[in-house]
């Protein structure tokens, strides 16, 4: 049987040493999170950072707005809490209405406060393989791989799927980590036979069962970053309280593989812990 990639005892070990960090804080850590809307899968990402921000000592502002609020009162809750002393970052909760530029909305976070590593000040150090903060899913892989021992320098990796805050975030994580890095997706010819080449094949399309026993081989490591609900899933009692399953047909392809990451427990619950990580990054640069 492989190795299973268990995000949720890697994040425990993150989680008490990210309580270390915070006993040494003078003043109590606040991270704000807004939320336009009520969407459940929001409300449920909101009530896992909260809760892994409880075990670790860290204060959560939740600031709901309703679906039609308007953007200017978005904007001017994300300017004061900027300037607020008593708040040490700031994430707004994606989605946000499909008719809003995000963007627009994201870039009012000074870099400073900027949990998720979403602003361009953050994702040019990512392009340019600068020191920083990166996106969370992307600092949890890694923090994933670094838990298990599991070198990315010199190794093949190929990342399905390229949106920027997963897929390209991802890839350009493991290229700043001398990993060599194919980006694959819809129009990808040959997906089975490219990812059979990799050392390291991670999944992030949002397709169930989209990588079967054809597209791996023996001695790979796969990250299955995919969350899809599906009445047959597993049950994700921490985060979800839904059925689960990744993009990973994981009975077929764990006999065969070194490493897997399971769905749920596997980079769902470091993609939280990332997140805190990053925010006692941007701390441990603060003056006090
Ligand atoms: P997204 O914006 O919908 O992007 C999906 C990407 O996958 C696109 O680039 C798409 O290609 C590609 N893709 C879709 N179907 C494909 C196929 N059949 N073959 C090859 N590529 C395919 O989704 P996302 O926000 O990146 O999220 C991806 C998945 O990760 C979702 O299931 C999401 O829930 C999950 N996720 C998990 C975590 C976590 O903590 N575990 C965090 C964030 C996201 P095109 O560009 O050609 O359309």
């Amino acid at each position: 049987m492989p190795l299973i990639l268990d995000g949720k005892k890697a994040a425990e070990a993150l989680a008490a040493a990210l309580q270390e960090k915070v006993k040494l804080w003078p003043a109590a850590l606040t991270l704000s999170v807004i939320q336009v809307g009520a969407r459940a899968d929001s409300n449920a990402y909101i009530k896992a950072k909260t809760a892994f921000a409880e075990k670790i000592g860290v204060k959560v502002e939740l600031v709901k707005f309703p679906e039609d609020i308007l953007e200017e009162i978005v904007t001017s809750a994300v300017l004061e809490r900027n300037n607020r002393t008593d708040i040490q970052g700031i994430i707004v909760q994606l989605p946000l209405p499909a008719h809003w530029d995000a963007d627009v909305i994201l870039e009012n976070i000074i870099p400073e406060k900027d949990v998720d590593a979403l602003t361009a000040k953050n994702v040019k150090n990512l392009l340019a393989g600068r020191a920083g903060l990166m996106p969370a899913t992307a600092a949890g892989i890694l923090k994933l791989l670094e838990f298990y021992g599991l070198p990315l320098s010199g190794k093949r990796a190929l990342v399905v799927g390229r949106s920027l805050m997963v897929g390209k975030a991802i890839a350009l994580a493991f290229l700043n980590q001398d990993a060599t890095v194919t980006i694959c997706h819809k129009k990808t010819e040959n997906l089975a036979a490219l990812a059979k080449e990799a050392d390291i094949l991670v999944v992030a399309a949002g397709r169930p069962a989209l990588i079967g026993k054809d597209c791996v081989k023996a001695g790979q490591v796969v990250i299955d970053v995919g969350i899809n609900e599906v009445p047959g899933g597993k049950l994700d009692e921490e985060i979800f309280g839904r059925k689960l399953v990744g993009d990973v047909k994981f009975d077929e392809v764990s006999p065969i593989v070194a490493a897997i990451s399971p769905v749920p427990g596997g980079v769902g619950p470091m993609t939280v812990a990332a997140l805190f990580s990053n925010l006692l990054d941007l701390v441990g640069n603060l003056k006090y």
